[in-house]
């Protein structure tokens, strides 16, 4: 055996001790409230689609768990974020900062304003986006020009910065909100990923400007497909509803629209579930938690990796558990997968960095060393709440 498959037959060993025997995927939705009782309500009642209770009650129960003052639910995580970005200021032209290592969606929904995507490097504690690196960064290639911070070599306007928890691990917010400030640059969180971890106490997505949930089937909790605007700000919030909401002029029967807008709308079906499965959050979490507890156990000891566990002053909803492995075993990456995968144990590699794709190819960037390796060392193990009650 070489060291490779000697590495991941030991990595296979510490899961099955951890999650035992039975094959695992890497995240399963877990419905153990009152989601049928709910859809069952949505049905009876035929309020299936765009009007209806469960929306506004959703909306109003995210706002109770984030503290969020608004909560504006949409179709889904891209489209909260198309719309968080349009509304932070984000025009045809503009450059916005976006990690490399994140889901595509991230950097998409700035294409989907017709801005140009600003790429930058993150650091190895958090993932998320290295703030002192960027820092160093925008004072040597920017310039602020009435209250607008201008690449000094595009001579475009860096309008906003979306920095993303990964795998549910609060980046460094003070470090960003900083430069937010210093910079003239809005920040709108992506907090698809962490729904439930909180930075110094305070919940994911309500620290910038605007943030954005996702509700997808693989995330912490699920309406089938959907997400939420999160903001403090009264205005923004009615803004984003007029947006998703077709931007319809509020009368009685007058179809009269006074901008483009989309129809991003949450159906009540799918809000109806997001309220059963957050009345479950906790129990999630959990769970969530306590596979990490048992991960922990199950690795330690194994030389040539780490699990990933809460940044310092947070505390992380361990969406998705983590391997890094050590710089020097990269090169077992494959093998890794190849081998924990063929056993039945659902395990995936880090996104390819956005910089690298074909369609992002032309855009700006800073030296992306660190998430280069990232990339290359991070493992998904698997990550279903429902592997800690078995
Ligand atoms: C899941 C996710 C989204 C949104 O995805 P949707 O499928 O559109 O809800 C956005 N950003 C990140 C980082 C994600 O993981």
């Amino acid at each position: 055996m070489n060291d490779g498959s000697s590495l991941a037959r030991k990595i296979l060993g510490a899961i099955k001790i951890a999650v035992g025997e039975a094959p695992a995927a890497l995240h399963e939705p877990y419905f153990i409230g009152n989601e049928w009782l709910y859809l069952k309500e949505c049905l009876d009642s035929s309020f299936v689609s765009s009007v209806g209770k469960f929306v506004d009650l959703f909306e109003s129960d995210l706002e109770k768990f984030t503290g969020a003052k608004y909560a504006v639910a949409v179709v889904n995580g891209t489209a909260a974020l198309h719309i968080a970005l349009k509304v932070a200021g984000v025009k045809a032209g503009d450059e916005v900062l976006v990690p490399a290592l994140t889901f595509v969606a991230t950097a998409n929904a700035v294409s989907y304003c017709n801005a140009i995507q600003h790429f930058v490097d993150s650091e190895s504690i958090t993932l998320g986006i290295d703030a002192y690196k960027l820092r160093d960064y925008l004072n040597s290639h920017t310039e602020q020009k009435s209250k607008c911070c201008i690449n000094k070599t595009s001579g475009r306007v860096v309008r906003a910065i979306v920095p993303m928890h990964v795998f549910g691990h609060p980046v460094d917010m003070d470090g960003l909100m900083r430069i937010s400030h210093d910079f003239n640059i809005a920040l709108v969180e992506d907090a698809a990923e962490s729904l439930g971890s909180y930075y110094y106490g305070k919940h994911t997505g309500t620290l910038g400007l605007m943030g954005t949930l996702s509700f997808n089937g693989n995330k912490t909790i699920t309406t089938g497909g959907g997400g939420a605007i999160l903001t403090n700000d009264y205005e923004l919030a009615k803004f984003a509803k007029h947006l998703t909401t077709t931007a319809k002029v509020p009368h009685a029967w007058e179809y009269r629209h006074d901008e483009i807008g989309y129809n991003y709308r949450l159906p009540n079906l799918n809000a109806a579930l997001g309220c059963a499965q957050l009345e479950q959050i906790d129990k999630i979490l959990i769970a969530k938690r306590d596979l990490f507890y048992r991960y922990q156990r199950a690795f330690s000891g194994l030389e040539g990796l780490q699990i990933l566990s809460e940044p310092k002053g947070c505390k992380s909803n361990f969406w998705l558990q983590t391997l890094r492995i050590d710089p020097d075993k990269v090169g077992y990456q494959n093998e890794i997968l190849e081998i924990t995968n063929e056993a039945g144990f659902m395990t995936r590699p880090a996104w390819a960095l956005m910089s690298e794709l074909n369609q992002f190819k032309g855009c700006p960037r800073m030296d992306l060393s660190t998430a280069r390796l990232l990339s290359s060392q991070l493992i998904n193990i698997p990550s279903s709440p429902i592997l800690a009650t078995r």
